[in-house]
């Protein structure tokens, strides 16, 4: 990803990675990440006195805390299991951490310092007052009863609360942690602490949660997605489009596009993909919906259902679209991937998962000028929302769906602006990568030469 790049601000970089490889051995992910925002961020860096000096990057990507802790419950049969959880607070110079808890048997620490890092960018591009952290376990809850999830989440909090608080630290959802999780979550820490607390986003409507929450990460996508469009006079109406997954984010990037007047074709989960040539809207999205969401089934019933087709272990890319939405999981789009939607047509992209697209795929997708979008301007929707929920909490009030939409897109449509002014190149061309970079790392950056030695 260094190749345009003048060879002094390569040798920078590489000299960086060599530093940073060596303290984090073994975290790819993490490796990953750090590159793509250093890439952006270094001929920057460079040329601005005030940050050159001070090791801005090396403090930046260095968390500030990580909690390791065991998590001991007990299954449906009486025996007793063991799972490993963590807590990334990565960086709280412009707010109390804020990000989501993973539950997946693929969670490792590199993969949390990955999630943990974007998310300090990510958090200070929405203009909200919110650091960046995240956490989770690698405990699967697929295939596990309502009560070992309780008895999992219960145990978790005994630890985690420890570690949390409304000025501290703010979890939230993320693969594998839905309303179940964070409500068994919420209501173990309301039990230790006697306080009514805005500890944890993604709450229920009963107790404290915000309209919109739920649908605000696909719905905010979306919504950059058309911002990105507008630049070049485009639309979603009247496009064929691509969406893997169809976990939260995935189902409400279904719904918004339809409703824009796209032709959502495809959805998939670890198992597989369905081609619902179509479209998937209406009663077939709300059959989508109940069976992600309440069932917890498999995607191949929808293909059973409603007779479109089904293709068991392969990814959505080899479909013909125009507009395409990764909302499952990091690395699930390589260059091969990006190569086949490029010759097939498509015009545009934005991340609903986190990493979704590995760097090939990124470098493909800019050479051949296709509108793409880093998941940490496109995805922000749902922290966004989780932030706004939390000062609904401090004010106790709770605002009207319209009032929290309206936000919302208020917010994407700022972070697309924020990606405009430092990603345009000379010859008018954006670069979102580097605009979300750079965008995202100023805040964080000035409040710590603020902070003096930190
Ligand atoms: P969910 O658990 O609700 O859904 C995840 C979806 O992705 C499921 O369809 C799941 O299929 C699929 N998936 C997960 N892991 C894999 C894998 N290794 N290979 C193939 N498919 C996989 O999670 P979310 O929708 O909340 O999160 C999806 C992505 O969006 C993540 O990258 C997350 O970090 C990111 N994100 C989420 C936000 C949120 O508000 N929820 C906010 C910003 C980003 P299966 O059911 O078979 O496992």
């Amino acid at each position: 990803m260094t190749t345009n790049l003048d060879p002094k601000v390569q040798a920078e970089i590489q000299n960086f990675m060599r530093g940073l490889v060596r303290r984090n051995p073994g975290e790819t992910e993490f490796h990953q990440a750090v590159e793509e925002v250093v890439t952006s961020l270094m001929p920057y860096v460079l040329e601005t006195p005030k940050y050159r000096d001070v090791a801005i990057l090396e403090r930046m990507t260095e968390p500030d805390r990580i909690v390791i802790f065991r998590v001991c419950w007990e299954d449906d049969q009486g025996n007793i299991r063991t799972n490993r959880a963590w807590r990334v607070q990565f960086n709280n110079s412009i707010g109390p951490y804020k990000g989501g808890m993973r539950f997946h048997p693929s969670v490792t620490q590199s993969v949390l310092k990955f999630l943990g890092f974007e998310q300090t960018f990510k958090n200070s591009l929405t203009g909200l007052p919110m650091g960046g952290g995240k956490g989770g376990s690698n405990f699967n809850p697929k295939g596990k009863s309502d009560h070992e999830v309780m008895r999992f989440c219960q145990s978790l909090m005994i630890e985690l609360s420890r570690h949390i608080g409304e000025d501290t630290d703010v979890p939230a959802g993320d693969i594998g942690v839905g309303a179940r999780e964070i409500s068994y979550m919420f209501g173990q820490y309301k039990r230790l602490q006697n306080r009514f607390a805005s500890v944890l986003t993604g709450k229920a409507l009963s107790f404290g949660g915000s309209l919109i929450r739920t649908e605000a990460t696909g719905y905010g996508a979306t919504y950059f997605m058309q911002n990105m469009l507008n630049t070049r006079k485009d639309a979603i109406a009247g496009k064929t489009v691509a969406v893997s997954g169809s976990g939260n984010v995935a189902l409400y990037c279904i719904q918004k596009v339809a409703e824009l007047g796209g032709v959502v074709v495809t959805a998939s989960d670890s198992d597989g993909f369905i081609y619902d040539r179509d479209g998937i809207r209406g009663e077939k999205w709300e059959f989508l919906r109940d069976l992600k969401e309440v069932r917890r089934g498999r995607i191949s019933a929808y293909a059973e259902k409603f007779g479109c087709e089904y293709f068991a272990g392969q990814k959505p890319w080899g479909v013909p679209v125009q507009l395409a939405f990764p909302c499952a999981t990091q690395n699930e789009l390589n260059g091969d991937d990006a190569a086949t939607l490029v010759k097939n047509g498509l015009q545009a992209l934005a991340e609903g998962a986190n990493m979704p697209c590995t760097p090939e795929a990124i470098a493909h997708f800019m050479d051949s000028k296709v509108l793409y979008a880093p998941g940490k301007a496109s995805n922000a929707g749902g922290v966004s929302v989780s932030g706004l929920e939390q000062s609904q909490n401090a004010l106790r009030i709770s605002w009207s769906r319209e009032e929290v939409d309206h936000r919302l897109q208020g917010i994407m449509r700022d972070i697309h602006a924020t990606c405009l002014k430092y990603g345009t190149k000379p010859d008018g061309s954006v670069n979102y990568v580097d605009g979300a970079n750079i965008g995202g790392f100023v805040k964080v950056a000035d409040a710590m030469l603020a902070y003096g030695c930190v």
